[in-house]
């Protein structure tokens, strides 16, 4: 499904990537984990558009997306939610959603649902599966930070991506909001796969596939979890920083 490979990301003197590379299938869930700095933000914004690589190429089913825009990327079947935050706080969770679908849909598919009165089911659908249903009219303001932060993925999933990046989805959660997410993640893997940034490693394991360690721009290693977990190399990084 993706394909990022030789990802070089040069800011002025300092070398962010060094020639990484990334390779998702469908409907895997993908990890990207490593030490701070090492570079799993400019990696994602590189795949996303955010950011444009020094040189290196970005292959998404089967097309070479590298020079593509975000908006593109995102027509193309992409979609993401980065640390920075995209709900509006002042309108209800349902005005929310409803903003993100019109911005995510296409213009034919926007004036059919709302003929057939769809619109309001696809909005209340993905409310109720991230149990945020109740609060519907509330407004989003009045969420606490982990239920802002569902209702971001919940946005993001909007436009029925092929593949979600998620940065850090989980900073500033509690355990139990942490546990809670890796079960509302779990029904996407049907029709997406997803490209996740964490530094939680016991959440990693529980719900990626394969996983990919970056370490000063360069891919230490990329396998399966028991594979990484097994990777003498990747210990070691792990065994520096506690
Ligand atoms: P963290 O785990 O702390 O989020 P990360 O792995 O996401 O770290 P990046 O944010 O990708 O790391 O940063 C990699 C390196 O590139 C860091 O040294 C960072 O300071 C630098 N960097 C990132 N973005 C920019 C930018 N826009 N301009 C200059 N340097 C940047
Ligand atoms: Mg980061």
């Amino acid at each position: 499904l993706l394909e990022a490979a030789g990802i070089r990301k040069v800011f002025g003197k300092l070398t962010a990537l060094d020639g990484a590379a990334l390779s998702v299938g469908e409907n895997e869930f993908h990890g990207l984990i490593g030490p701070n700095g090492s570079g799993k933000s400019t990696l994602m914004k590189c795949i996303a558009g955010a950011e444009v690589p020094t040189t290196g190429k970005v292959s998404f089913v089967n097309t070479d997306i590298t020079a593509f825009t975000p908006t593109e990327r995102a027509r193309a079947g992409m979609s993401l939610k980065f640390q920075i935050t995209s709900v509006l706080p002042s309108l209800t969770l349902y005005d929310n959603i409803l903003l993100a679908l019109q911005a995510q849909s296409s213009l034919v598919d926007l004036v059919f649902s709302r003929t057939r009165g769809l619109l309001h089911d696809q909005v209340m659908t993905m409310l109720t599966q991230f149990r945020l249903a109740d609060r519907a009219f509330e407004a989003a303001a009045a969420l606490s930070h982990g239920q802002q932060q569902w209702l971001e993925i919940a946005m993001a999933l909007a436009g029925k991506p092929k593949l979600l990046l998620l940065d850090e989805p989980t900073g500033g959660m509690s355990l139990e909001e942490r546990r809670v997410t890796g079960e509302l993640l779990q029904p996407i893997k049907q029709h997406c796969s997803l490209v996740i940034v964490e530094h939680d490693l016991d959440f990693i394991r529980d719900i990626c596939d394969r996983l990919t360690v970056l370490d000063q721009g360069r891919v230490l290693a990329s396998g399966t979890v028991a594979e990484i977990q097994a990777n003498k190399a990747v210990q070691e990084i792990y065994l520096r920083r506690a």
